[in-house]
């Protein structure tokens, strides 16, 4: 019995999701996602774990079809809107997916596929009214295939099952307060465990309405904000990054008529990047909120956040979710000696299965005692815990010293006339590695020397980047992080 799905009956008539001018009930949504199940089904019992792709807008329809697929016993694979084909055909091969739902937008992206391959296409208009048995799904089984982002290398399939997921849920809505009369406001794709656990599934789970907006726009979020329904925002950094350079722009009577109506809001959470504490300080001068900043993984949900009552600390992720186990382990995964920083190990009902078809990954991923390995450093500052950056990129070593590249760039952030930047580490014989600062500048012709004499005073001099590189914006990928790896191949090219 999934929970999540039993308990929208509880909710009936109260809205769900409004999507594309429409506004859709809890009953709506558990019959459309039999109808859509039925379909799958096609006479069989039981999917039986079968892969289901999908592509479709961030809408009522990716939230049918998701519930659909669970509850005829199959395993959803959402696929990126914003991906070529050549990704969507790397998922739809590494799943080995039986079937692909599609909305009509994306006929002529996915047209190549329809001939050569063996996987059953289903336009979204072939789901219709069908009335049969649906399965009794046990909730150890595998839901859910998210890949990671693809920040430091290629994506990895996510297994999670419906446990794993409720586990993710419950722990969001208990601390931060979840309830039926919220209305969030998404913006973020749904391929991603952002946009599905932590908005989605928690409203769901908790009677709420949860909004789509298609395409994310500052102007119409904005437009949205000021009906005065929304009262629980959650976005990147990026985003709202973007949402303060629109207001810059807005006249001071539109400016107070949204920060009115933000003040009323009853959360704003930001993550799956750090949060820069320019954009914490400017939000908080908009809108009245510090954001809530929480740290998690595709793997594990949302793992250590900011309290929901009590002190957020800027540039910190908080403390431990309720049930789950944080350590910051050594080199041998033991835990640190004194406050020294270590990788962040994590261990509770909402860690993954596996990693699909990478047994090796799957069993690297995890200590012999069971811990998760984040890869992600972090140090326990006073009763918060702050991070320092993947290992992998953020933590330059350089002639002994392990710098974060997450401390330096906060730094820079702070020149007047620095718009955002990328530090990352070069490999250097000498040294190791040495530090490389990609920044985006208010202006054209940006004085590198003027900038070192400047972080001369603020940084001591191994922590100080030995090389500029001044870009119109750093590389990104479809969530909005910045993707060092490309910044470090750039200054190594460049060199
Ligand atoms: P890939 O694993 O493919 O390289 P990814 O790690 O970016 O991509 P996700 O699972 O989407 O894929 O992101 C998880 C990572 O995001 C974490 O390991 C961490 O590095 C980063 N992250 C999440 N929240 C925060 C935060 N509040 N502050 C800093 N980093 C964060
Ligand atoms: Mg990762």
């Amino acid at each position: 019995m999934i929970e999540l799905i039993e308990r929208a009956t509880d909710f009936a008539g109260r809205t769900a999701i409004k999507s594309e001018g429409q506004s859709y009930t809890y009953d709506k949504l558990l019959e459309e996602s039999k109808n859509v199940a039925l379909t799958l089904l096609n006479g069989q019992k039981d999917l039986n774990g079968a892969r289901i792709a999908f592509l479709v807008p961030a809408s009522f329809e990716y939230a049918k079809i998701q519930w659909g697929i669970w509850r005829a016993g199959g395993i959803a694979v959402p696929l990126c809107e914003k991906h070529p084909l050549p990704s969507i055909e790397y998922v739809l091969n590494d799943t080995k997916a039986s079937t692909l739902i599609f909305s009509e937008e994306f006929r002529p992206l996915l047209a190549p596929l329809f001939n050569t391959s063996e996987i059953n296409f289903i336009p979204l208009s072939e789901i219709t009214f069908q009335e049969g048995q649906l399965p009794d799904v046990q909730t150890h089984r595998s839901a859910l295939i998210l890949y990671t982002s693809g920040t430091t290398g290629a994506p990895k399939g996510v297994v999670t099952t419906h446990d794993n997921i409720e586990a993710q849920i419950t722990t969001l809505v208990d601390s931060w307060k979840w309830n039926k009369d919220d209305h969030v406001l998404n913006v973020l794709p749904l391929h991603h465990v952002h946009g599905i656990i932590n908005m989605l599934s928690c409203a769901l789970w908790s009677g709420a309405c949860c909004e789509f907006l298609p395409k994310f726009n500052p102007e119409e979020v904005y437009d949205v904000f000021n009906k005065g329904e929304v009262n629980v925002f959650m976005a990147v950094p990026t985003i709202y990054f973007k949402l303060i350079a629109h207001f810059k722009k807005l006249t001071p009577s539109e400016q107070e008529s949204i920060s009115n109506n933000l003040k009323k809001f009853r959360l704003m959470v930001s993550g799956s990047a750090a949060l820069p504490i320019s954009v914490l300080e400017q939000w908080k001068e908009i809108s009245g909120h510090i954001l809530l900043e929480r740290y998690g993984m595709t793997e594990m949900g949302m793992a250590i956040s900011n309290p929901y009552e009590g002190i957020r600390k800027p540039g910190h992720i908080g403390q431990p979710l309720p049930g789950v186990e944080i350590r910051l382990g050594d080199a041998n995964h033991k835990p640190v000696q004194n406050n020294e920083p270590g990788e962040i190990l994590i261990k509770g009902p909402n860690v993954f299965k596996e990693y699909w078809n990478k047994p090796k990954a799957t069993q690297e991923a995890f200590t012999p005692e069971g811990w998760f390995k984040s890869g992600d450093i972090a140090v326990l500052d006073g009763d918060s815990i702050k991070i320092l950056g993947r290992n992998s990129v953020d933590i330059i070593k350089s002639g002994g010293y392990k710098i974060s590249a997450l401390e330096i760039e906060e730094v820079l952030r702070k020149h007047p006339k620095i718009k955002d930047c990328g530090v990352v580490g070069i490999p250097d014989l000498e040294w190791g590695e040495i530090i490389g600062a990609a920044i985006v500048t208010e202006t054209d012709n940006f004085d590198t020397e003027e900038l070192k004499s400047w972080l001369h005073k603020k940084l001591p001099g191994y922590k100080t980047p030995r090389k500029y590189m001044v870009m119109s914006d750093l590389p990104r990928n479809v969530m909005g992080k910045v993707t060092k790896n490309n910044i470090k191949e750039l200054f190594t090219t460049n060199q």
